[in-house]
């Protein structure tokens, strides 16, 4: 036998989706608040929101019919017929917030309009009406959620742990804060505040007040139009990365998303400017028509549809990249935090001294690769850097054969050699890939290896991969390969030792994935061609690599995100030595 079920039960069941956790009803009605023009928010929790949730802004009010209709489903004032459903612009529009909270926990409305004499007040209990009364207020509306999942104790359990689900609490408010400077935002937990964010003039004053002054010294901004998008907003400096993503946040015409589409922009955007399982700091303003973009595909609307996902794929991607090649990314000592305080022990980057090649190389041939194999998932490098980026440096010389010294206007500079000649290897080879020509230098005696099992079972299995970057390796038998040639522009890699090390390099990468196999090899070779730490260097050779370094579309770090500079300002130095 079927049933239809009655409002009540009905409501309970369409509370799963919506209410997922303490921290769902905080968003639910902060959205409410931020739709009625609240200019100042306030939230306040007890016992990490599942005793208490309350929100408090100044905003539009209800009238009492209104207040009453509020907590039924299907209602809102946000959108009138289907038409209206095309062009949001509220949060809201669903009308079934209000209901599913009051179907799942003890809610209390009160409201005014500021015109209103008077105001009032509903009290609902697990969807039960319970009474209302008028009541004196201030205009505006405080919602109460009491004892939230109180008659769904399946929910109740499956709750994280406590700080676990303020964190998220926290997350929220951060969320909105961030996106809305000129509101007056304040979380309170158990009467202690979490975050405030006051009434801020200007977004980065805004970010300060949320996320500190530090963070603030280490972003850039954006600000970038194209067609119809419009990007505004904050990234950080390589220098700046975080062990997660929870310091990302993107906004599509004021409404936060997840989105995996963008997210991979932002990534594939800093590249090489990322250190592994290091994430950038974002925070995205995306503007652009709502016709373009269906918000009502996911019960929290966090997620949304874009008619064009290619277009905003490049549009943010170029936004960042753009961005990161017009701005000064060295790295001011003063602004390592400890944790980032880089550790490459793991990394298998070992600073071997070099020995000095015994083989003479020959001619150079052009090896054009018009079929290069699979997809190497590298974004064109298409955008120009418009003016050189380097400061005028005056090399002063070369410490622990390893680093070099130099003075800016800005500081003292501190140079890694190793680092500063794989960029430009990088960057050179890259270029001769992506123009489907690699320089190949054939080798007047070929090299014969005898690699270790694991070395060689990598190499017979990727030796095809390996061969189309401009190597000419044969396995002969066994474990043993010839190398005929190498790729000219590395052709470092044509001393046996270098050979060795480059293939153990690849086959002790842990998760070398399909994907990212290709980079990976050449990130691997670049660095095996590089000068390393205990070469001794001249001041004129240097100059000729930084000159080099200066003509790389990113001049600041190794392939794998390691900072080429680091720079002591000079107030850095006063503060040392006490000047200040
Ligand atoms: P929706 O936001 O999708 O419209 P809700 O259930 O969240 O649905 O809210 C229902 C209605 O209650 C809203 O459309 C709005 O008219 C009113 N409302 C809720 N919260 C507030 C508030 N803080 N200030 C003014 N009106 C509110
Ligand atoms: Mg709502």
């Amino acid at each position: 036998m079927i049933n239809i079920l009655d409002e009540k039960v009905i409501n309970k069941i369409a509370a799963g989706e919506v209410i997922e956790r303490p921290a769902s009803v905080v968003k639910e009605l902060i959205e409410n608040s931020l739709d009625a023009k609240s200019s100042k928010i306030e939230i306040h929790i007890e016992d990490y929101g599942k005793r208490l949730i309350k929100v408090s802004d100044d905003g539009t009010g209800m009238s009492k019919e209104d207040a009453k209709l509020s907590v039924l489903r299907y209602a809102t004032s946000k959108i009138k017929d289907e038409n209206d459903i095309l062009n949001i612009e509220t949060l809201g529009f669903r009308g079934e917030a209000l209901a599913s909270i009051g179907a799942i926990s003890n809610l209390t409305i009160s409201t005014k309009m500021p015109n209103e004499l008077e105001g009032f007040k509903i009290e609902i209990e697990g969807g039960k009406f319970l009474s209302s009364m008028p009541q004196g207020r201030p205009a505006g509306t405080t919602i109460e959620v009491r004892d939230l999942f109180f008659n769904t104790p399946a929910r109740l359990k499956f709750l994280r742990t406590d700080n676990n689900e303020l964190n998220h609490i926290v997350d929220i408010v951060t969320r909105y804060g961030l996106a809305n400077p000129n509101i007056s935002i304040k979380l309170m937990h158990n009467n202690h505040i979490l975050l405030n964010s006051p009434k801020n003039f200007s977004a980065l004053d805004n970010i300060a007040s949320i996320y500190g002054i530090e963070i603030v010294k280490q972003l850039i901004g954006i600000h970038f139009l194209k067609k119809d998008i419009e990007i505004t907003g904050f990234i950080s400096k390589p220098s700046l990365l975080k062990s997660d993503k929870s310091m990302q946040s993107i906004y599509v015409n004021n409404r936060f998303v997840k989105d995996d589409i963008m997210t991979k922009a932002i990534y594939d955007a800093y590249h090489t400017l990322l250190f592994v399982n290091r994430h950038p700091v974002a925070i995205l303003n995306i503007k652009l028509n709502p016709e373009t973009i269906d918000v009502n595909v996911h019960p929290t609307k966090e997620k949304i549809k874009f008619a064009e996902n290619e277009r905003i794929y490049e549009t943010i991607f170029n936004a960042i990249r753009d961005t990161l090649l017009n701005n000064n990314l060295i790295v001011d000592f003063s602004a390592i935090e400890d944790n980032q305080k880089l550790n490459f022990e793991n990394k298998g980057f070992n600073n071997q001294k070099f020995q000095t090649p015994n083989v003479k190389p020959t001619k150079a041939e052009i090896y054009t690769s018009k079929d290069i194999q699979g997809t190497i998932s590298l974004p064109a490098e298409k955008i120009k850097r418009k003016n050189k980026k380097l400061p005028e440096i005056r090399l002063i010389g070369q410490i622990f054969k390893t680093f070099f010294l130099g003075e800016t206007k800005n500081g003292l500079l501190l140079i890694d050699q190793h680092i500063v000649h794989e960029r430009i290897n990088y960057e050179k080879f890259m270029q001769q890939l992506m123009n489907k020509q690699i320089k190949i230098q054939s080798l007047l005696s070929p090299l014969i290896v005898n690699l270790p099992p694991k070395e060689s079972v990598f190499l017979k299995n990727n030796l095809q991969d390996i061969n189309q970057f401009g190597f000419e390796i044969n396995n002969f038998e066994g474990n043993s390969f010839i190398v005929r040639s190498v790729p000219s522009i590395l052709n470092k890699i044509q001393t046996k030792e270098s050979f060795e090390e480059l293939i153990s390099d690849l086959a002790n990468e842990k998760d070398l994935s399909l994907e990212k196999k290709q980079e990976e090899i050449i990130t691997r070779m670049a660095c095996r061609a590089s000068i390393k730490a205990g070469e001794e260097i001249s001041i004129p050779q240097m100059e000729k690599l930084l000159e080099e370094l200066d003509e790389c579309e990113q001049p600041y770090t190794c392939p794998h995100g390691r900072p080429i500079f680091v720079n002591l300002t000079l107030n850095d130095l006063e503060k040392m030595f006490k000047r200040k």
